[in-house]
């Protein structure tokens, strides 16, 4: 019998139980509007809030329902920078193109905190900052470079914390220090999401729910025929926001993202003390592994405990698997919840483009932003704006100043095209990545 079975732990997304996500507005089917949306997640929802608040006719299309992707099940944790360190975006890209990508990184925090205020939003927003946590003593002399880079290149401090200072930032004993971002922030992912939505839908944004986007057709020379479970419209400009859940619909865009599964434990609520042990300053925490760990309390004081358990996208089977996988990491962690009992246990799908970058513009036509690669929460908000911005200064109906140094960047596809969009190559990946992080 399995642990889930075994400790009555709810296979759900402990998110949603915090709110009930919003149904959308019923509309009539339009027959043609300015932009067709595909993906009700953080990115669509936020470029349709953008769009209709300037008057443009916008329809958000959902296979399943508002924020049903990685937007609702994700860690909520707000973070600076990229994937990426600094000195690799660097080498990759020069110094000034980096600059104004890491730059956007933190615009993207101002970004989500100023439409949380604007749309009055309770999500628990709170800018408590990240610590990074050194899994080896090599990996804390990578922080020391990090952070001297961040500063000299972006001019953007972080903190170190050596070992010997360690528990004040964490009740935990195997690690080798820290780095600290304090720009860094926690959300209800949900409660965002909802609100995303609201926002969206008050503006004049008509969102569909069950309306699988099914075809997309270049029809003229400057419109689309879009096909959805619902209905078929046309389109002026389609903007594609699928992330981890890109498809066959958008096939070059699929053959560009490798869908990776990630998953999450929530325990029960802790006592007051105990949580203030583990962590004393309420921050995001992540380790510094290829196959990384990354926890923090919840607003109502339970351990959230995410992990790549498995490498696969979510089934009810990986899920399963990855409450015991999960809750054996937390412990090595965290030895004091050994008698805590597990509440939730859930996975989602994370998009990681072959260079480990967002990528945001147009290809064949189309509008998209994906590859967010585990830093979505604050980026894919941001950049739904920005291509938002980027339409609507194609339609001159744009006084902002619109810098989108994702546009700008290569995006690259498989090695050799090796790959069709099913990722076969997943567990050799999963194999790779623990092969280096025992070696590194
Ligand atoms: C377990 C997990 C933990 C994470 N933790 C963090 C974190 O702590 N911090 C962080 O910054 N990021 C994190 N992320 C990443 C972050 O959640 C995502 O980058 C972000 O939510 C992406 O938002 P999105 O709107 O682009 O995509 P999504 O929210 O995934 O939405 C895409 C939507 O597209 C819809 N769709 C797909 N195809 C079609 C179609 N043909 N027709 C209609 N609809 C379609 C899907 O139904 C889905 O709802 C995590 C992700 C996961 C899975």
């Amino acid at each position: 019998m399995t642990l889930t079975k075994l400790m009555n732990i709810q296979e759900k997304t402990f998110w949603l139980d915090t709110i009930t996500i919003p149904v959308a507005t019923a509309r009539e089917f339009p027959q043609r509007v300015d932009v067709a949306i595909i993906g009700a997640g953080f990115t669509g929802l936020s470029a349709a809030r953008s769009l209709a608040r300037v008057g443009a006719s916008v329809a958000v299309f959902d296979s399943q329902t508002i924020g049903w992707g990685a937007s609702s099940r994700n860690g909520g944790m707000v973070l600076t920078g990229l994937k990426l360190p600094a000195a690799t975006l660097i080498s990759r890209y020069g110094k000034e193109a980096t600059a104004r990508m890491y730059a956007a990184s933190l615009e993207s925090i101002d970004f989500v905190e100023k439409l949380v205020r604007e749309e009055n939003i309770a999500c628990d927003f709170a800018r408590g900052g990240h610590l990074e946590v050194a899994c080896k003593p090599k990996h804390f002399d990578d922080f020391r470079r990090s952070a001297e880079e961040t500063s000299r290149h972006f001019n953007h401090p972080q903190r170190l914390i050596q070992k010997d200072q360690l528990q004040t930032e964490i009740g935990s004993a195997i690690y080798h220090g820290g780095l600290v971002d304090d720009s860094s922030a926690g959300v209800n992912p949900a409660r965002l999401v909802a609100g995303l939505a609201h926002a969206a839908e008050r503006a004049g944004a008509a969102v569909f729910e069950h309306a699988h986007v099914d075809q997309i057709q270049r029809e003229g020379a400057s419109g689309w025929k879009v096909a959805t479970a619902r209905g078929t419209l046309r389109a002026e400009r389609v903007f594609v926001a699928t992330s981890g859940y890109t498809s066959q619909v958008t096939p070059t865009l699929q053959k560009k993202i490798i869908p990776i599964g990630s998953y999450i434990i929530v325990t029960e609520v802790l006592p007051e003390k105990l949580a203030t042990e583990l962590s004393p300053r309420n921050r995001m925490i992540y380790d510094s592994k290829n196959y990384l760990y990354y926890y923090r309390l919840t607003p109502d004081r339970r351990m959230l405990f995410g992990g790549r358990a498995a490498f696969f996208p979510e089934t009810s089977t990986t899920i399963r698997r990855s409450a015991e996988i999960l809750r054996r990491g937390m412990l090595t962690v965290y030895p004091q919840l050994s008698a805590t009992k597990i509440e939730y246990v859930w996975g989602g799908t994370l998009d990681f483009a072959f260079d480990i970058m967002p990528h945001a513009g147009q290809l064949d036509g189309l509008h998209f932003s994906l590859g967010y690669a585990g830093h979505g929460v604050a980026m894919s908000t941001y950049l739904g704006d920005k291509i938002a911005q980027s339409i609507l200064e194609n339609r001159e109906q744009n006084s902002r100043r619109n810098e989108n140094p994702f546009a700008q960047i290569p995006f690259p596809s498989a090695p050799l095209g090796l790959y069709n969009g099913r990722p076969w190559f997943l567990p050799f990946a999963g194999a790779w990545y623990k092969l280096l992080d025992w070696l590194t």
